[in-house]
């Protein structure tokens, strides 16, 4: 199989080491996948879906902000967090939603108010990736 060696790494783990087929996750400037023998390059994160397939089949996951770097022998993804669907705490991610919808009915800075609509983003793919369970 047209196999690379593939790890993803959060500041509190080590989330997964594989050799993947491909690696499809949300950039700052859209959905991108990656197949072996791509180009090397440097991806900003953004919040989304991973969506690995490897020999045991195609995984998915939920990914912070953070980078991805194509090598020409491995790619390495680094998120502020990653979690399978079944990790995925939904009443925290319920209450994160409402803390962030309370906060933009209030006043806030633009810097505030683009926080917030981060946090939200980050419950809401929480919570629909939470329901591929
Ligand atoms: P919260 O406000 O609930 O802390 P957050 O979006 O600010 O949510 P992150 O900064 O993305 O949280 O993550 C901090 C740590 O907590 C990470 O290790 C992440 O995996 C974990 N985490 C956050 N929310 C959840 C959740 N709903 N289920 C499981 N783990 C979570």
């Amino acid at each position: 199989m047209n196999t690379f060696k593939l790890e993803i790494i959060t500041p509190a783990r080590e989330f997964l080491e594989t050799d993947a087929v491909s690696l499809t996750f949300n950039s700052t400037d859209g959905e991108i996948t990656v197949l072996k023998g791509h180009i090397p390059m440097v991806a900003s994160l953004g919040i989304g879906e991973l969506r690995i397939k490897d020999e045991s089949g195609v995984k998915v996951a939920f990914h912070s902000e953070g980078f991805v770097e194509v090598r020409p022998d491995e790619v390495l993804v680094f998120s502020q967090a990653c979690e399978w669907p079944d990790e995925i705490d939904v009443s925290r991610a319920e209450s994160a939603k409402e803390r962030a919808l309370e906060k933009l009915r209030q006043k806030q800075s633009i810097l505030e108010n683009r926080h917030t609509q981060i946090s939200l983003t980050r419950a809401m793919v929480r919570l629909k990736l939470s329901s591929k369970k």
